[in-house]
């Protein structure tokens, strides 16, 4: 007996069957003898669907107008879910954000938790209430209501779950935990009993949408125990924890993805010590997020690769473009379509050649890696985005992530 944090995300909320199914696991977490915070993304397509509408009206909205936008989407189902809890004899309070105490940085579209003022939650908690919290959302020192970043509602939950020092955080979604890569796109898929924070970080900020990188780092840093599983089935999902059990030693844990990456090239700056500042701080300055960096030097000048996503590339390229005199470079190259493809696994800080296997296991599928960058845990690789799913099925093979002793 405790407190229980439940978080469902979109598709589990999808329609009033599935808003149903969710108040059944509810009350199911209840009468176990638990108190229940239930946090609830936007229905279905919902947030999809907004940020459509709001495109036919105005093709560059601000910030801020967005997030009234968005954050309307999970209102509905906060109050749709409490609705139906009622009707089942339940008593059941809605909380938006705000209302939940969830405090931000000034920061629309993308702002971090800075604190939880949890003294309503806990009175409700007191009154015996289920609590169903708005996933995504926040508001300011100022009263300006924010978002967390899309698929932000995991971390409404996991940084709810610190706050109430909760027993557990379950996140419910569509597939039935954690897989060693998307099953959607990998047929070979196989679900894991349990993966460590730090690989979960890795493959989450490396493409794994199932979770929130900022809820993950959460769950670290106050050790949260938390569970991905299914909404519709009842069978154990993946537990994320500190240490994760080394299923028969593998190398590689999981693969990640991400589609639609650029690739920059500034060409013939003096090879001095100051060029790499003067490039990345006039983009950092420009809140540009590169990501991978590659620099060689020819007789002396110098070529400075970088990748970015491609829905920053028109931006990157009118930044360089506009500072050329300053920059002093001969030309800019880019080359859109690409993915990065990346293999993650704590077995790999004590084994060398992991990286080498990786790149043999793509020359002999005939993929070229353009890019690379490593951490002890992670090896990704830039390819072409037709290459993409070829190469995660190939190093899928490769490190035994399909065999059948994994996942048992
Ligand atoms: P929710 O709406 O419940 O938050 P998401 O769509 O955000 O659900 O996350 C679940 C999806 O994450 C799955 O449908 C799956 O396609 C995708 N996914 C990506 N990588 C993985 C992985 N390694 N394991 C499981 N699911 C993954
Ligand atoms: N509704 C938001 C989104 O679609 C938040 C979430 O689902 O976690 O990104
Ligand atoms: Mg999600």
């Amino acid at each position: 007996m405790g407190l229980v944090v439940q978080k469902f995300g979109g598709t589990s909320v999808g329609s009033s069957e599935r808003i149903q199914n969710v108040a059944n696991r509810v009350i199911e977490e209840k009468a176990a003898g638990n108190d229940v915070v239930v946090v609830v993304s936007a229905m279905g397509k919902t947030t999809d669907e907004l940020v459509s509408l709001s495109k036919e009206l105005n093709e560059n909205p601000s910030k801020r107008e967005m997030d009234m936008l968005l954050t309307t989407g999970e209102q509905i189902t906060i109050s749709l879910l409490s609705l139906a809890l009622q009707a089942k004899g339940h008593d059941a309070v809605s909380l938006t954000g705000w209302q939940a105490g969830m405090k931000t940085e000034e920061v629309h579209g993308n702002a971090r938790i800075t604190n939880i003022e949890t003294v309503r939650i806990k009175q409700y908690l007191k009154e015996n209430k289920i609590v169903v919290v708005a996933g995504f959302q926040g508001i300011t020192e100022n009263n300006e209501i924010t978002t967390l970043g899309r698929g932000g509602s995991d971390t409404t939950a996991v940084a709810l779950a610190a706050a109430l020092e909760a027993e557990k955080c379950d996140i419910y979604t569509d597939v039935t935990g954690v897989y060693t890569t998307d099953p959607r796109y990998v047929k070979g898929a196989r679900k894991l009993n349990s993966i460590s924070y730090d690989e979960m970080l890795e493959l989450a900020n490396l493409g794994a949408g199932v979770l929130h990188p900022r809820a993950v780092e959460f769950a670290k840093n106050y050790e949260v125990k938390l569970e991905v599983r299914s909404s519709l089935e009842k069978e154990r999902g993946t537990i994320i924890k500190e240490e994760a059990e080394m299923e028969d030693n593998l190398l590689v844990r999981g693969i990640a993805f991400e589609d639609n990456i650029s690739r920059v090239t500034v060409i013939g700056m003096e090879d001095d010590i100051y060029t790499l500042p003067s490039i990345f701080s006039l983009l950092a300055k420009h809140h540009i997020n590169v990501d991978i960096i590659v620099q060689s030097v020819t007789s002396a000048k110098s070529a400075v690769s970088f990748s970015v996503k491609t829905e920053e590339l028109q931006r990157t390229l009118s930044v360089l473009e506009a500072q050329k005199r300053n920059l002093q470079y001969e030309e800019v190259e880019h080359e859109n379509g690409l993915s990065k493809v990346s293999i993650v696994g704590s077995g790999m800080v004590s084994n060398p050649g992991v990286a080498a296997k990786m790149f043999e296991v793509l020359q002999d599928s005939k993929v070229q890696v353009k890019m690379v960058s490593t951490s002890e845990i992670k090896v990704s690789t830039v390819v072409v985005q037709k290459d993409m799913v070829k190469a995660v099925e190939a190093l899928h093979e490769t490190f035994e992530l399909t065999n059948e002793r994994v996942g048992k």
